[in-house]
């Protein structure tokens, strides 16, 4: 193999490792793929090379770039846990008008733009937007503190793999599970109602106004304006402690209730056995 390019782009504060790789391709005047299978010929796409890079990608990026093993991983998404993937999109689907660079092209992609936990940007903190343009709902702003928290928890365990007494991914997945509400609703639209409600109980009244809800622990990337909610449904979780993973048992049935329990038990058990929960609290 031969030595690095002759000429390397540094990479942008906080860009994908694809995208670092697309603009060196603008560069040389090739395409992204094909810049990538210069020195990767069996990569599948760039897409693959952002989740699930291998330490021999990583090496040989190494050698086509000059650059560190390490600057490679932190520009992929190589370090998350498995449960991050369903929540890292496959194309940009917020930004941040503060730190979009216009001057840039190709523009480049940031990381954060494809993270479905986050509602700010982790470079100058303002609020997100997305394609919808609309703000967080309204009913939602008595929870805006514990939906920073909770975007915090889930950051922290996504990228450096913190955990407390949970997994905050795992349980954001859940709080999507159907529930089964309790007097059951005079529309019969029972799929509107999720977990999360039980914990966010406005979340009901959002859903409400929807005629459809594609999300479900398979699919856990909410729309901006609704995120909040599943942010702070895991902070009030994590604060709370097991026995409201608990609690929320009881507003299951059937097999949905048998696929919840067989998902927490392992956060329930031992934690209930070690050590007394926090207080809940919502703020
Ligand atoms: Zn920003």
């Amino acid at each position: 193999m031969t030595g690095p390019l002759p000429v390397t782009l540094p990479p942008l504060r906080g860009e994908l490792l694809s995208s670092w790789i697309s603009r060196h391709a603008d560069f040389y005047g090739v395409t992204p793929i094909t810049m990538l299978r210069h020195r990767l010929p069996e990569a599948m796409s760039l897409t693959a090379i952002d989740l699930s890079l291998t330490k021999a990608q990583a090496n040989q990026i190494v050698g086509m770039f000059g650059v560190s093993p390490r600057l490679v991983r932190r520009l992929s998404f190589a370090g998350v846990p498995k449960a991050a993937h369903r929540f890292i999109a496959k194309s940009p689907m917020q930004r941040c008008v503060r730190c979009t660079q216009a001057d840039v092209s190709p523009p480049p992609v940031l990381r954060s733009a494809l993270q479905g936990w986050r509602i700010t940007c982790p470079h100058c903190g303002q609020l997100y937007q997305d394609k919808t343009n609309s703000d967080a709902d309204q009913a939602l702003s008595p929870y805006r503190a514990a939906a920073r928290r909770g975007e915090t928890l889930l950051n922290n365990h996504a990228e450096r793999r913190v955990e407390t007494w949970l997994s905050p991914l795992e349980i954001a997945r859940l709080l999507l599970m159907r529930r089964i509400p309790w007097p059951p609703p005079r529309d019969g639209d029972l799929w509107r109602y999720r977990l999360l409600g039980a914990i966010v109980p406005d979340l009901d009244a959002i859903l409400a106004k929807q005629t459809s809800f594609p999300y479900s622990p398979k699919h856990p990337i909410l729309p901006l304006h609704i995120r909040p909610a599943l942010l702070a449904g895991v902070a009030i979780i994590d604060r709370a402690g097991p026995p409201m993973l608990k609690m929320l048992e009881g507003h299951m049935m059937g097999d949905n209730k048998n696929r919840f329990v067989m998902a927490t038990d392992h956060l329930v058990t031992p934690a209930i056995e070690w050590g007394p929960p926090q207080q809940f609290q919502l703020m």
